[in-house]
């Protein structure tokens, strides 16, 4: 059966399409090799940036120390280079069959993340709902459907509140978190009180986003807010 599926439907990679067996989950050996060299190495489990471990202090890298961050830990898949910023780029603008491979390697990040084990709810960041109607889904939504937990549960009572400009056309870390400021709310009932919630999102870049995110659902009474991206960007913007 899988042969006669491998005529008429010749498994090729999703990245590249050079043909592969059907066994190699989606992509062939080199963009496997690429993705993963996206991996990195140490990162700060602040901020997801990559640092010698020998460089924190207190759990912090430099960069960190004296600064708000309102979620208490990131767990990230690798560094937005190669191929992993290739396919993320890819799986935003409609190439959705990328979740089961971009979905592997999240549960990878969450299962090395530390938190695994604290999770209540798993709340992917929300669009506002006329970018996702103009996209047709939540890249973050859709991530979230493919992470492998037993006992949380994905939760969507935060909400966009505001429309926001795209973050990438801004630079400065302080105009990313005025744009963001007060774009989030979550919805009347809410079950975050009391609970441990783990954000989930496609990219972090300077981190206003899921820094807003973390502001809010500590106001909604949440116990600790932890973050899981596929990709943490702009290594050097502060
Ligand atoms: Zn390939
Ligand atoms: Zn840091």
């Amino acid at each position: 059966m899988q042969s006669l599926n491998q005529l008429f439907w010749p498994a090729v990679c999703i990245n590249c399409k050079r043909s592969i067996c059907e066994t190699d989950r989606s992509l062939c050996k080199s963009c496997w090799d690429e993705l993963l060299s996206c991996a990195g190495a140490d990162y700060c489990r602040r901020c997801g940036r990559d640092v010698s471990k020998y460089a924190l202090l207190g759990g912090a890298c430099p960069d960190c120390q004296g600064k708000e961050i309102h979620f208490d830990q990131i767990s990230r898949s690798g560094v937005y280079a190669d191929a992993l910023s290739k396919m993320i780029l890819a799986f935003k603008k409609g190439r959705t069959e990328l979740d089961s491979t971009l979905g592997f390697l999240a549960n990878a990040a969450l299962q090395g993340s530390g938190f695994y084990d604290d999770i209540e709810f798993f709340v992917p960041v929300p669009l506002h709902w006329f970018r996702r109607l103009t996209r047709g889904y939540n890249q973050a939504q859709v991530l979230v459907k493919k992470l492998k937990y037993p006992s949380a549960k994905i939760n969507t009572d935060l909400v966009r509140i505001r429309y926001t400009k795209s973050q990438p056309m801004m630079a400065t870390a302080a105009a990313r978190a005025r744009n963001v400021a007060g774009a989030f709310a979550v919805r009347r009932g809410h079950q975050f009180t009391d609970r441990n919630v783990c954000l989930v999102d496609d990219i972090k870049t300077t981190g206003a986003t899921l820094n807003e995110c973390a502001k809010t659902l500590k106001e909604a009474g949440a116990s600790k807010v932890f973050a899981l991206v596929l990709a943490v960007a702009g290594q050097n913007v502060s």
